[in-house]
Order: structure tokens, then C-alpha cells, then sequence
């Protein structure tokens, strides 16, 4: 029997867990402990994944949440190593760009236990982005990079980065395939918000580089409102953004803002939008899937394979790269499967 210790803490990651958790759970010679960071911790950033999504119940909740940067990854590591000490897991497994990824795997690097990287190889080339910081060094610490994308393998390769690579697809197309099949039957969002299919665009926005410098908040805000005069938004606030919202007494004309909601209600949100505005790096992809097109309100994407294909396009262009097409990248549905089976290669 061998051990690997899952270490999550954000929306994002929930919903990538939920499909590999899934799966280690069937596996007979692997034992899967889970360790809930609490970087999000609002029921529904945060619960009502677990529930819908069926995501194993945590045997860690740390609790910890807000403060700076440093003081959060800081805190982390000390919790995190604690338990690693207890756990003596023989792998960890990480996800994505957040201060609960790095802690997870700065921690463990220095523990000399081997950490794998779900979403290896991003890369904004920005490093004024906190994800940015996160997951760069998390690549350079990890053992196994588990890479999306072509680009993203493309990325570790420039930085040094050959061995323990591995190209898998985007375990988030396996999660919206298994939210497609079951969104129908258990969401009513559409209903509860008096929307026909095709007559409303999506938002969604929460990156600190947007809400935190207020000019550009104000100018992705009037973005909004202009894209509502073609159809009117519905806007699922993050508490980040609606603290900023708030505080400013900022209302936004022809949006809907209504709470975050669960992955089943966002899936069918989406399904009926006539278009999707986000900053969100997993949105962005899911747009796609849907087949539906994206403005991402950023200046740059770690997804250029959604531009290329011309299904996104950042606000500060005008257009869309034609003719649409089909995007090669991020596999068949069965990435998680394919994870799983190089992390027991790993491990025996
Ligand atoms: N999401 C959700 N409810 C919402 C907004 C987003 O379930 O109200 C899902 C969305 O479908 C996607 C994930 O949360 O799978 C994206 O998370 P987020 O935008 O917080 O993080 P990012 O992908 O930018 O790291």
C-alpha cells in the first residue's frame, strides 16, 4: 500500500480533485489523504463542491486563509509539514497556481517526498501574477509535470524542464463531461433566474491583477456594461470581487450579480450563454467545450491554443482569429485515467 497525500484549497482545485480523487479511490493498493488548505472557505466556493461532486471528505482542514502572500504560504508550509511528518506519504499531489500548490510542494520538495504537478506548465509570462510566482517554482520542485497542453510542455522544456513530463490532456474536460451528463437533471438555475437559452451572456471575474488596481477595475467594469447593452449578463460574484464592488457602492447597469453558484448550476449557465467575459483560466477552456465563444479580460492567457482557434479573444483585441476550429489539445476525456496510471508507475 502506498500513500499520497492531495493537497487542495481553491474553487479550481476542487473540481479537478473531484475526477482524480475519484479514481485513486479505486484503487486498491493506493491510499488517498486529502488535505483542505481553507484558502476558500465559503460554503459555496468551497462545500458545495464536495457535496455535488462527491469529493472525499478531507482528513486535514487548516483553516487557514487571508493575509498576505507571504503569510499565507508561510502558515501553510508550517501546517502542511506537520502533517506531512505524520502522513509520511511517499508522493504528493498538487494542483494548478495558488498559494495552497506551492506551499504543498515547497514543503514536501524539502521533505525529499516526490510531488506531482496536475497543470504543469502554464505560463502567463507575466510575474506580476501571484499564479504566475506559484507555478513556476512549483514546476521547478516538482517530479512528475502533468502538462495540459502541447504549449505547456513546450514551456517546461525552454526552462530546463525534460524529465518527469508528461503531456495527459486537461483533466478539467473530463470534469465537464461529467457535468454535462448530470447538470440537466440537477440544476434548475435557468428556471430560478428566467432565462432562455441563447438571450444572456456569463461573467465571471475575480484575478487581483483586476480587482486590485482600481483604474483597471473601473475600466473592466465599463467593459461589462457596454458588452450588457448587446444582451443582458448574469455575473456570479466572487467574495474578492464583490468586496471591491461593495466597497466602491459599484453597481454594474445591465448585469444580474447574483452568489457564486455550484459546478452543476455554472455548467448550465454556460451551456445557454451566448457568450462568456471571464478572467478565470479553467473558464476560459470550458467556454470551448461548450462551444461557446470567451473575452478573457486579461492582457495575456497561459490557454493561446483557445486563441488560435479562435474561440477566445483578450478584451484588448478586436476580433477573433478565423476561421474557428477544433482545438487538438486536451485529450480524450480521460486524463484523469491517464494520471492515475503514471503516478502508480511512479510509486511501484
Ligand atoms: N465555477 C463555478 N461556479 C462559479 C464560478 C466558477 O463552479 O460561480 C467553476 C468554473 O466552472 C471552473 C472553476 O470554477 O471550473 C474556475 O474556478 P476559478 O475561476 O475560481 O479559478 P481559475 O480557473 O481561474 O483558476
Amino acid at each position: 500500500m502506498k500513500k499520497i497525500v492531495t493537497i487542495i484549497g481553491a474553487r479550481p482545485q476542487f473540481i479537478k480533485a473531484a475526477v482524480v480523487s475519484r479514481l485513486l479511490q479505486n484503487e486498491a493498493t493506493i491510499e488517498e489523504v486529502l488535505i483542505h488548505t481553507g484558502q476558500h472557505f465559503d460554503a459555496n466556493m468551497s462545500e458545495i463542491f464536495f457535496q455535488e461532486l462527491d469529493i472525499p471528505r478531507p482528513r486535514y482542514d487548516l483553516n487557514i486563509s487571508g493575509g498576505g502572500h507571504g503569510q499565507m504560504t508561510g502558515r501553510m508550509m508550517e501546517a502542511v509539514e506537520e502533517v506531512l511528518l505524520k502522513e509520511i506519504p511517499d508522493l504528493i499531489l498538487v494542483y494548478g497556481d495558488t498559494n495552497s500548490t506551492l506551499a504543498g510542494a515547497l514543503t514536501a520538495a524539502k521533505m525529499h517526498i516526490p510531488v506531482a504537478h496536475i497543470e504543469a506548465g502554464l505560463r502567463s509570462f507575466n510575474r506580476r501574477m501571484p499564479e504566475e510566482i506559484n507555478r513556476v517554482l512549483t514546476d521547478h520542485l516538482s517530479a512528475i509535470l502533468l502538462c495540459p497542453t502541447q504549449t505547456s510542455v513546450e514551456n517546461l522544456e525552454r526552462e530546463g524542464i525534460r524529465e518527469g513530463v508528461h503531456l495527459v490532456g486537461d483533466v478539467m474536460f473530463d470534469a465537464t463531461l461529467f457535468a454535462g451528463e448530470q447538470a440537466k437533471g440537477r440544476s434548475k438555475i435557468l428556471q430560478t433566474l428566467g432565462l432562455a437559452e441563447g438571450g444572456y451572456g456569463l461573467c465571471t471575474l475575480h484575478r487581483a491583477e483586476n480587482t486590485d488596481d482600481p483604474e483597471r477595475f473601473e475600466t473592466i467594469c465599463r467593459f461589462i456594461e457596454a458588452e450588457a447593452e448587446n444582451a443582458p449578463i448574469i455575473f456570479p460574484v466572487h467574495p474578492r470581487t464583490r468586496q471591491v464592488l461593495e466597497s466602491k457602492g459599484r453597481k454594474l447597469r445591465g448585469v444580474t450579480c447574483i452568489e457564486p453558484v455550484g459546478y452543476f448550476d455554472l455548467h448550465l449557465l454556460l451551456g445557454g450563454a451566448e457568450i462568456l467575459l471571464t478572467d478565470s483560466g479553467g473558464l476560459q477552456k470550458e467556454a470551448y467545450f461548450h462551444r461557446k465563444p470567451c473575452i478573457t479580460l486579461r492582457d495575456e492567457t497561459e490557454w493561446v491554443e483557445t486563441l488560435d482557434a479562435g474561440w477566445n479573444r483578450l478584451w484588448t483585441s478586436k476580433s477573433y482569429i478565423e476561421p474557428r476550429r477544433t482545438i487538438a489539445d486536451y485529450g480524450d476525456g480521460h486524463s484523469g485515467e491517464k494520471m492515475v496510471s503514471l503516478l502508480l508507475d511512479q510509486l511501484f
